[in-house]
């Protein structure tokens, strides 16, 4: 399907902040070609050790050390770019 065809305003998806829903001659045309966005937000650590250098440091960071990193997907508003949570039982798939 292509982005152009999706009847927006039957799915529910809906922006909390200013109540876009997609719908043909929203503000959300002005910003974009699309009135939403997956937003993934991702938050990695390692450990890392520190060595002293000059008047300075250097952090070496271990790669093999990281944790699995913690995704935050959400969706942004085309319209006052808030974001908000996934409709409930909804899955993403990246293809
Ligand atoms: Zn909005």
């Amino acid at each position: 399907m292509e982005i152009d065809e999706i009847d927006w305003p039957e799915l529910p998806i809906s922006c909390p902040h200013c109540g876009n829903h997609g719908q043909a001659g929203g503000e959300w045309e002005e910003n974009g070609w699309t009135p939403f966005r997956l937003i993934e937000e991702v938050v990695q650590s390692w450990q890392f050790t520190p060595v002293e250098r000059g008047d300075g440091l250097s952090l070496i960071a271990d790669a093999a050390a990281g944790t699995d990193p913690l995704t935050n997907l959400q969706i942004e508003c085309g319209q006052c770019f808030e974001l908000f949570s996934l409709p409930e039982k909804t899955k993403v798939q990246f293809e």
